[in-house]
């Protein structure tokens, strides 16, 4: 017999509760599912008052849970739905001024938060569920902590977890009261298969019919629920055990968030007769149903996971963890003992992950980062995370918003459109969408766009030319998009009644064009909450030009541009590569935007980006639909083949350039930076540059430190790019450069009295006592060096004198071959006592020399 509310496990620690939301503002709450915590906690709450007069709003991770827990809630209390007690969901809601317990779900609380900073009105805020770590859960309650450390310390917090297994929780919440329920479970036999089971062979929802139908006899009493993935795996099990059943003793009931409100209540309310109930996973923890005795668990469930060639989530269907599992037993142990069969083996449940990774390391976090950032988080890194996500996915995040023009590509910071971008609870790149197509005027249109890149491929890929003609007859010639022909495609098979022959004809997959709808009606719906007219689906309002700009506008982070003609390849933004897909409508197109960008393996490993669903766009209109995004570059550049400098203009579109072309002569500053550039890289050299350069530099800078009163200033490093500046000045070319004379340059570094000074007082040959002329070496450590041969010093007795002596000089005594044979600074001791010893040995080796 299912418990009576007040006699619910919660009730046991009811006090304990009170107190440490009164106590510490901030609490914890542990307890099995089906404890009463989502169902009582809220009420406790209410009744107690420590919410004061405000609002407890409890966040659930699921839309299904949040309707149905209100309605429980309201008819315990016996209340209508959306008066005391409602719900408020994406594109739904039951709430009134009366509203005191309001169930909400995803984005809703935290867009509160940034209408209204300091959530007036709202006195708890109760975070359900927890162990699941929904992304939006994860941020909501950053959020909160951080409004009740700053401006709310009368904010109360509490958390609600079903399991103990949220590692770091308590630290993260810390100061912070534990409430802990043991509640009541009754033991449940997990039952494994024998064999790996291959779903590929025997479908999943068989496997799980036969399953179910067996327990279903084996059991004495109570239902028996059964998990699946997702709606359609549901309606083939509901399918499969009605044939098994037969109708007599058991109901058989789907349950998941896509039924209408009547099919879900269904699915739960007690009717009198046994039932089989076949759930996703919100039947897991989320929604208890009264009377389960028997648990079939596929061992699947459908998870969003970041798609990168979508650029968005993906669900995909998944193991599911061990924690999972065992939630999902639990079940079956609510009111009595139960029992569970695992559609997998034991060895298979050891490999499984012990718990599922929470969804900010999974997800897309485009849509909460700019909400963050609308609320005022321009450091998105920094927010207080609960676990960090992976900072290369909020770059993508930041980046993607940057393209989309919600964020300004400098700071970060929200920009206008990303405010207006925020009434549409959508995935920025389609609320982006939204905000155009309302200024527009083809929200419709746009909606089906949106839908078909969102769906399933709705035209048929590289068709033959028979299909390409009917096309052609059907739809007409255009050749702007491949997103119109499947919006042509749609509407077509809409018109002919889903035809299936009819869709063969042009190409068109019935099934994603079956789907096209519903998710249309989606965004329109989502167009017209955000305060958009839109027309009625299928209603051809718009031009194709409006909607060219709100496929450009949603998919900014694709625009590509063709390489060259002769092949598909493409740049896109952000130096992506990536190849048009060989059956675009827009072959011709230099440049265009692609709906959908996906990695395909190649058969020996490498990967190529193909880019599909494009559409035709320019210059003009990036600019239109982003102003200030495209601009326009003059800059020279190094032709490696003409080896010069030419002028080029570019017109770039954020980082991917457009048009390259070269635009004639450069100016001479730009020449000379890129010309110096590649003398200072080594590449380039000018040939007269050579040592003597170097030489009568360190001359000039040793005469300007010896005779400070010609106040000559010494050429230092940085001096020398002026001169080597200078030099190079007026060049275009490579050879210009080489065969620049740098002397004249070099030599107006000084003035003329200073030239006749360096001459006099440094002079590079000098006349000695006997007449001769010797040459003279200023080493950049600043000594000097006279060289001569023997013969040439014959009569040269003193020291020679250079720079008025006010430096040591020192002689090379050089062989008749020019070798050095000696240093010295002092020529009177060579002479006396060094000449004499080799004088012998040097006459006999040059014997036509002169020895004196
Ligand atoms: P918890 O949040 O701890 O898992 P709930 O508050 O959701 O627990 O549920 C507590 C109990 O209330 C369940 O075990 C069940 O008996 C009962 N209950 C909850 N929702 C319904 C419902 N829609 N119909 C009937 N009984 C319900
Ligand atoms: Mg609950």
């Amino acid at each position: 017999m299912p418990l009576e509310p007040k006699n619910l496990p919660v009730h046991e620690v009811r006090g304990a509760l009170i107190e440490a939301v009164r106590m510490h503002g901030r609490v914890l709450v542990q307890a099995p599912t089906g404890s009463g915590k989502s169902t009582q906690i809220p009420q406790i709450a209410l009744d107690e008052g420590l919410a004061a007069d405000g609002e407890i709003v409890v966040l659930q991770p699921r839309r299904l849970a949040a309707r149905m827990l209100a309605r429980r809630v309201a008819s315990e209390r016996g209340v209508p739905l959306g008066g005391e007690v409602g719900y408020q969901v994406r594109l739904e809601s039951r709430v009134s001024a009366e509203t005191r317990i309001r169930f909400v779900t995803e984005g809703i609380l935290l867009r509160r938060m940034v209408s209204d900073p300091s959530l007036r009105g709202v006195g708890m805020v109760i975070f359900d569920e927890f162990h699941e770590r929904h992304l939006h859960g994860d941020i909501t309650l950053g959020r909160a902590l951080q409004l009740q450390r700053a401006s709310r310390p009368d904010l109360r917090i509490v958390v609600m977890s079903a399991t103990l297994q949220v590692s770091g929780l308590s630290g993260y919440l810390a100061p912070c009261a534990q409430v802990v329920s043991q509640g009541r479970t009754f033991p449940v036999r997990v039952r494994y298969v024998e064999k790996p089971l291959d779903f590929e062979k025997s479908p999943v929802w068989d496997v799980a019919a036969e399953a179910a139908a067996a327990l279903a006899a084996e059991i004495p009493d109570g239902d028996v629920l059964v998990f699946m993935p997702g709606a359609y795996e549901i309606a083939r099990t509901c399918e499969a055990l009605r044939h098994r059943l037969g109708a007599r003793d058991f109901d058989v009931l789907p349950l998941h968030g896509e039924l209408t409100t009547a099919e879900q209540d269904r699915a739960v309310d007690e009717s009198g007769r046994r039932k089989v109930i076949v759930a996703t996973n919100v039947a897991e923890t989320s929604l208890t149903i009264p009377g389960v005795r028997a648990v079939v668990d596929s061992g699947l469930a459908r998870m969003a996971r970041f798609d990168p060639n979508r650029g968005i989530d993906t669900l995909l269907i998944e193991k599911i963890s061990q924690a999972s599992a065992e939630q999902r037993a639990g079940r079956a142990g609510r009111t009595a003992p139960g029992v569970c069969v695992r559609l997998w083996t034991e060895r298979e449940h050891g490999n499984r992950a012990s718990a599922e990774t929470p969804e900010v390391k999974r997800m897309d976090l485009a849509e909460v980062v700019l909400t963050l950032k609308a609320a005022g988080v321009v450091d998105v890194a920094g927010f207080p995370w609960l676990d960090a996500p992976d900072p290369k996915a909020l770059l993508r995040a930041e980046t993607l918003l940057a393209d989309l023009g919600a964020l300004d590509g400098r700071s970060l910071e929200i920009t206008s459109a990303g405010r207006r971008m925020l009434r549409f609870p959508l995935h920025p790149r389609y609320a982006r969408m939204l905000v155009e197509a309302g200024e527009r005027g083809c929200v419709a249109e746009a909606a089906a766009i949106a839908a078909i890149t969102q769906g399933r491929p709705l035209l048929v890929r590289n068709v033959d030319r028979r299909i390409e003609e009917a096309r052609e007859r059907t739809f007409g010639e255009e050749r702007v998009s491949d997103l119109f022909l499947a919006l042509d495609g749609w509407r077509y098979a809409e018109r002919t009644g889903f035809s299936v022959e009819e869709c063969r004809r042009v190409g068109v997959h019935v099934q994603a064009a079956r789907q096209v709808r519903s998710l249309a009606e989606q965004f329109v719906r989502i167009a017209r909450e955000g305060g958009i007219d839109a027309a009625p689906l299928g209603e051809q309002r718009g031009e194709r030009e409006a909607l060219v700009r709100c496929v450009l506008a949603g998919f900014a982070d694709h625009v590509a541009k063709r390489l060259d003609r002769g092949t598909l390849r493409c740049e896109l933004v952000h130096g992506r590569r990536g190849m048009l897909a060989r059956d675009s409508v827009v072959q011709d197109a230099a440049l265009f935007v692609a709906g959908e960008v996906s990695e395909i393996g190649g058969r020996s490993g490498e990967v190529t980006t193909l880019l599909g669903l494009c559409t035709r766009v320019d210059a003009a209109l990036l600019e239109e639909v982003f102003p200030g995004s495209v601009r326009e570059e003059h800059t020279a550049e190094l032709d490696p083949v003409a080896k010069r400098v030419s002028a080029r203009r570019r017109v770039v579109f954020r980082d991917l350039v457009l048009e390259d072309r070269e635009a004639g002569e450069a100016t001479s500053d730009a020449a000379v930076r890129i010309l110096l550039r590649e003398v200072k890289e080594g590449r380039l050299a000018i040939e007269r540059w050579d040592e003597t350069v170097e030489l009568w530099m360190a001359r000039v800078n040793l005469l300007a430190r010896l005779f400070p009163e010609f106040e000559i200033a010494p050429i230092s490093e940085d001096d020398r790019w002026v001169i080597l500046e200078q030099v190079v000045h007026g060049a275009r070319t490579l050879r210009e450069v080489r065969e620049r004379d740098p002397w004249p340059t070099l030599r107006g570094w000084l003035s003329p009295e200073q030239l006749a000074a360096l001459d006099r007082l440094l002079p590079e040959r000098m006349e000695m006592a006997n007449g001769r002329k010797a040459r003279v070496t200023y080493a950049k450590d600043g000594t000097a060096t006279l060289s001569a041969r023997i013969q040439e010093l014959y009569g040269v007795d003193r020291n020679v004198v250079i720079a008025q002596g006010r430096l040591p000089v020192r002689i090379e005594v050089l062989a008749p071959n020019q070798r050095p044979i000696q240093v010295t600074d002092d020529l009177s001791r060579f002479w006396k006592e060094t000449y004499p010893e080799i004088k012998h040995a040097l006459s006999r080796r040059y014997p036509r020399h002169e020895w004196r």
